[in-house]
C-alpha cells in the first residue's frame, strides 16, 4: 500500500523564476537585453552584437573574442515576451524576441538626436515622433519630401573643406544624404544613410547623378545601396560611401563653379 502511494507522487519539475532567467539575458556592457546574434568570448561570456563589435577582448576575463554564438540564449530570447525598451518614454508595446527588436527599431518613442546637428550645431533631442516636425520647423531648407531632388552645390570649386547634410523623409523612412568635400586630400565622399536599422536595411538603393554644368545632361550616374549608419556619427564609415576625385567632379561644374547633381531614392522591393 505504502509503496504505491509513493509511486503516484509526481517528481517535481525544476522551478523556473522568469526574473532570474531575464537577469541572465542582460548584456554586461550596455545592460540592455541580449538579442540575436548573441556573441561570446572564448570562455563563454555573452554580449550583444553592438557592444561586441566595439570590444577588443572580453572585459570580464580578457579572453579573445570568437565568432561563436550562444544558440541556447538565442532560442530562449525568442520564447520570452519583452516590453519595448522605450517603456519609460511612454511606449506600451510588448512582443516576443525578434518582433520587439523590429518594433524598437522604428518605435515612435525612441529618443533621437537631431540628424542635422552637424550643419548648425543643433542641440535638439526628442522622441522619433517629434523628429519630423522639428526638421520641418527648424531645418526646412534641408529636408525633402520627394524621393528625387536636384541640388546645386554652390562654389564647389573654391578650395575649402566642407560637409553637407540633407534629409529625405520619404517611404515612411528617414534618409541622410552626406557629401564631404576634402580638397586637401583631393577627394569627395558621398553616401545616403538609413536612419533605421532593421526594418529598412536592404530595401533601398540610391542613384546619384552628376550633371554637366547647369544643364539636364548627365556627366555620370551611380547606384549604391542605402546603408545604416551604425553609431549615428557624422563621420563617413569606411567602405560605406562613394569616393570621387575632387578634380574630376570640378570638370563637371558650371561656369560659376557650382556643381549640379541629383539624388533619387529607390525602393528595391515592389
Ligand atoms: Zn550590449
Ligand atoms: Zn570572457
Ligand atoms: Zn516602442
Ligand atoms: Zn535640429
Amino acid at each position: 500500500m505504502e509503496t504505491s502511494s509513493i509511486l503516484s507522487l509526481k517528481k517535481p519539475e525544476p522551478n523556473l523564476n522568469v526574473s532570474d532567467v531575464l537577469c541572465e539575458l542582460v548584456c554586461p556592457v550596455c545592460l540592455n537585453y541580449l538579442y540575436p546574434p548573441i556573441k561570446q568570448c572564448a570562455t563563454g561570456h555573452t554580449y550583444c552584437e553592438d557592444c561586441f563589435q566595439k570590444l577588443t577582448r572580453c572585459p570580464e576575463c580578457r579572453a579573445p573574442k570568437t565568432e561563436a554564438r550562444s544558440f541556447v540564449l538565442e532560442r530562449l530570447y525568442n520564447k520570452l515576451t519583452f516590453p519595448c525598451k522605450f517603456y519609460d518614454e511612454g511606449c506600451q508595446v510588448l512582443a516576443k524576441g525578434v518582433n520587439i527588436k523590429y518594433h524598437e527599431d522604428g518605435c515612435e518613442y525612441s529618443m533621437k538626436r537631431c540628424p542635422l546637428r552637424f550643419n548648425n550645431n543643433c542641440k535638439w533631442q526628442g522622441k522619433k515622433l517629434e523628429l519630423d516636425l522639428h526638421c520641418k520647423k527648424d531645418h526646412s531648407t534641408n529636408i525633402y519630401f520627394e524621393s528625387s531632388q536636384t541640388f546645386k552645390c554652390k562654389d564647389f570649386c573654391s578650395n575649402v573643406h566642407r560637409k553637407y547634410y540633407i534629409l529625405f523623409s520619404v517611404f515612411e523612412e528617414m534618409f541622410r544624404c552626406s557629401m564631404d568635400i576634402n580638397e586637401e586630400k583631393g577627394l569627395v565622399r558621398f553616401g545616403v544613410y538609413l536612419m533605421s536599422k532593421i526594418r529598412s536595411l536592404g530595401k533601398f538603393v540610391y542613384q546619384l547623378t552628376i550633371k554637366k554644368g547647369d544643364t539636364e545632361l548627365e556627366a555620370m550616374s551611380v547606384k549604391a545601396p542605402c546603408i545604416h549608419l551604425t553609431d549615428d556619427a557624422h563621420r563617413f564609415e569606411k567602405d560605406k560611401y562613394l569616393i570621387f576625385k575632387y578634380n574630376m567632379l570640378k570638370e563637371f561644374c558650371g561656369e560659376a563653379g557650382d556643381l549640379y547633381y541629383s539624388v533619387k531614392i529607390i525602393p528595391t522591393a515592389p
